[in-house]
């Protein structure tokens, strides 16, 4: 049998018609696209760690079968929750294991059955004498593998593979191993020689032949590090292809005819001087030149403009709007949620009062005669800048003459519906603002077509928020602390992190408002806010806030995201353990706005999950974004930290930017100067495309080739 890279998967041996779907489902529905899909981890099965040589507290590999008696056992048998329990055997002595969820391993774990078990090893806390694995990967084994003189089992470093649907990483093993052993045709590749030459990578067919099955002398630390040549390579491939759909698409754009704007006018210079409530920061001021740099130019800007909550983009943003009027043109404004579109909408009316601009607001809540007066002052012009949240890309909103786009809080919003509202003008210019501090190499991946403007410094007069971890036996001094502040007359936010009491077991806002009123605070005025309250009612209670009518706001996280009431000097969180770290800060972000000093409270048991547990101690150490960005990166991965909407279209398979920003720069160069020489660019694409259709669309290429 010969396979060939354009084979459909489902023909392979092993490879049924139900787990040709789930392939062709995930991106992978050839040879060649299999190919592609390497392994996240090796595992060195070369020499087991017998039993008697494991040392508590490292890694270790082994090979052992389920002891008679000691066999599976399912304990505290709650559903899912079950706790399993096995014993193992190697001949030098027994291991105890324990599998959190692991109710289903009790078909599988039955005595005398092999398996190659994978983790760390501890001492069994409950019995000291006793060495465990709690939740190790693992993998059954048959007698007739371990013989074998090909296993793709043991005896080698075995390739794992993150298990696609229900097939798993053995699986996957397998038809793999098959295809690569009766592969007997040429792999193309599609990197320039001269960079395969430059960097002395191997060939596309060497570095995956090797990834998949590396040879037995090579260095596993090396392999799981991800630095081997071959691995190298195919980092470097995956960002390189990237970075070229996004530099392509850049000189696309350069090309397409934008709105130059004047700038330099005496009388520019003025209407935007004349806006400042204050003296803008020296960031501020940098970031400002960079986008009025852009305006000017007879392309379109796209620009996305980053900095920490609280850091001051919006009055930047302004700033950007007043060009962009003065020159005759619309700009319109889009946020993530009704009240930060309210709140915009009210800083714009207030900013722009003496300018004289016409400002309006469209967002689903509003009546009828609202809405279509707001249209008809877009459409007319009468309206000179138009704020809303996604209720502008879903209403008929026809805008006059639409000069530029803002988009706030950017990570909300999928990239296609910030297309949507782009379209609705004629190559306006685009900013895009976002407070999840992005390092730098990542906001280079992800939008690496954007340019990057970074507002570093925090407006004078800050006092930086104290912020301390308390449990839930504190509480009443907490509250005690908090009527002080009151007293002083600053304001609070306690938080919770549901709306309603669920099975969860957790405090719900609408309770905790009821009681805190009436047992807690029956002195103070409180209000509620939370998602599922209509549009006008969450409007009048952010107005009675702002007006220090609400003394004690209690709410769910929809007060994540830019309201900004200055005198607000307090937040309790409670169930803090249970917030991500970035929706902390966000949340923290709504104090320390003022000049007075501000105090974030954590309601969290002390013993809590590790993760957990490195959440709340970043965010007592520190209030700085990047460095809780960082740490959050670390701790969840760059998928699940800006959301699968964004992260789906940059789909590595084995580069990992945080991992490999070394690569991601070097790729970004390289990317970029091709790009220069777009009859070379365009040989790559095209040899890109003749490799394979998903490769084209994973890197959107058909787009820009
Ligand atoms: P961001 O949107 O970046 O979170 P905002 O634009 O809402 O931040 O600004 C936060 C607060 O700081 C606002 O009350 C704003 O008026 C104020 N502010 C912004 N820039 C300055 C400055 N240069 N000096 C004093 N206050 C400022
Ligand atoms: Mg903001």
């Amino acid at each position: 049998m010969s396979i060939s890279l354009t084979n459909p998967v489902k023909y392979l041996r092993g490879v049924g018609p139900h787990r040709a779907a789930i392939l062709e489902e995930r991106g992978l529905p050839t040879v060649g696209d299999l190919l592609g899909y390497l392994p996240f981890r090796y595992e060195d099965r070369i020499r087991f760690t017998p039993i008697a040589e494991i040392i508590p507290g490292q890694v270790h590999t082994i090979l052992a079968e389920v002891t008679a008696g000691g066999g599976g056992t399912v304990r505290f048998a709650r559903g899912r929750a079950a706790i399993f329990h096995a014993s193992f055997r190697d001949g030098s002595g027994t291991l105890h294991a324990r599998f959190f969820h692991g109710a289903y391993l009790e078909a599988t774990m039955k005595e005398g059955r092999r398996f190659v078990l994978h983790g760390k090893v501890d001492v069994d806390p409950y019995r000291p004498a006793r060495l465990e694995m709690v939740n190790p990967q693992i993998e059954s084994v048959g007698a007739a593998e371990t013989a074998a003189t090909d296993s793709t089992e043991v005896g080698r470093i075995v390739p794992i593979y993150e298990a696609l649907g229900g097939i798993s990483s053995r699986m996957l093993r397998r038809i793999i191993y098959t295809v690569l052993n009766n592969f007997d045709c040429n792999i193309p590749d599609a990197l320039p020689p001269e960079i395969l030459e430059r960097y002395r990578f191997p060939s596309r067919r060497d570095a995956l032949l090797y990834a998949h099955f590396p040879p037995k002398n090579e260095s596993i630390e090396l392999l799981n590090s991800f630095r081997s040549p071959a691995q190298t390579r195919l980092i470097f491939e995956e960002f390189f292809y990237y970075q070229l759909a996004l530099a392509l698409r850049r000189s696309r754009d350069h090309v397409q005819k934008g709105i130059a704007m004047r700038v330099r006018e005496e009388k520019i210079r003025e209407a935007v001087k004349r806006i400042l409530p204050f003296k803008p920061t020296s960031a501020q001021k940098r970031v400002l030149v960079e986008i009025a740099a852009d305006l000017e130019r007879p392309y379109p800007m796209h620009r996305l403009l980053e900095g920490d909550v609280g850091s001051g983009k919006t009055i930047v943003a302004f700033e950007a709007a007043t060009i962009v009027i003065e020159n005759g043109y619309q700009v319109v404004l889009m946020a993530p949620t009704e009240i930060l579109a309210a709140q915009h909408y009210l800083s714009a009316r207030r900013i722009f009062k003496n300018a004289g601009y016409g400002v309006e607001l469209i967002v689903s809540g509003r009546t009828k005669s609202a809405k279509d007066s707001a249209l008809a002052r877009a459409e007319s012009g009468e309206a000179q800048i138009i704020v809303g949240t996604h209720a502008l890309i879903e209403n008929p909103v026809i805008f006059k003459k639409l000069g530029m786009v803002i988009v706030d809080e950017q990570h909300r919003f999928g990239v296609l519906q910030r297309k949507r509202l782009i379209e609705k003008g004629a190559s306006p210019h685009v900013l895009v603002m976002t407070a999840t501090p992005i390092p730098r190499t990542l906001a280079l991946t992800l939008y690496g077509d954007l340019d990057l403007s970074v507002i570093d410094e925090m407006p004078p007069g800050r006092t930086p928020i104290e912020t301390r971890w308390s449990e839930e036996t504190q509480l009443p001094g907490v509250w005690e602390f908090l009527r002080r502040e009151i007293a002083r007359g600053r304001q609070a936010y306690i938080v919770y992190p549901v709306i309603e009491e669920s099975k969860q077991e957790l405090k719900a806002a609408t309770a905790e408002f009821e009681r805190l009123a009436k047992n807690v605070f029956p002195k103070l005025r409180v209000g509620l806010l939370h998602g599922r309250l209509k549009n006008d009612e969450k409007d009048a209670v952010m107005e009675q806030f702002r007006r220090n009518e609400i003394q004690v706001l209690v709410a769910t996280t929809v007060i994540e995201v830019g309201v900004d009431v200055p005198n607000a000097t307090v937040m309790v969180i409670e169930h803090a353990d249970r917030f991500g770290l970035a929706q902390l800060h966000q949340l923290r972000g709504r104090i320390g706005r003022g000049t007075e000093k501000s105090q974030c409270i954590l309601i969290a048991p002390k013993k809590i999950t590790g993760d957990a547990q490195a959440r709340l101690e970043t965010m007592v150490a520190t209030s700085n974004g990047f460095e809780i960005a960082e740490r959050d990166l670390k701790l969840r991965g760059p998928g699940e930290f800006f959301g699968t909407r964004q992260h789906g279209d940059a789909a590595f398979s084995v580069a990992q930017p945080l991992r490999d920003h070394e690569l991601l720069d070097l790729a970004r160069r390289e990317a970029f100067a091709l790009a220069e020489n777009p009859a070379k660019a365009a040989e790559v694409v095209a040899r890109l495309e003749s490799l394979s259709a998903a490769w084209q669309k994973r890197y959107h290429l058909a787009s820009v080739g």
